[in-house]
């Protein structure tokens, strides 16, 4: 491996430990859940969720795990 590329993974590794470096604001993810494998989104900084709690009150158990797993990385809408 060049030290072109050493040096690459080492910054890598350090900006992975700087979250505030990172501003998601579009994701698809699909969360396994106890009964069914739901489908989360984030566009232009709001949440979609296909699952029923979400069609109600706009947030869910899959969009709340999502804030926590990539919190201090979300550019959301309010
Ligand atoms: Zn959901």
């Amino acid at each position: 491996m060049d030290s072109g590329m050493i040096g690459k993974i080492q910054k890598a590794k350090q900006y992975a430990q700087e979250r505030n470096r990172f501003h998601i604001d579009t994701l698809k993810v699909n969360i396994n859940g106890e009964n069914n494998t739901h489908t989360a989104k984030l566009e232009d900084g709001k949440w979609q969720c296909d699952c029923d709690y979400f069609k109600g009150h706009s947030i869910c158990t899959h969009t709340m795990a999502l804030e926590e797993l990539l919190k201090g990385m979300l550019v959301l809408a309010e």
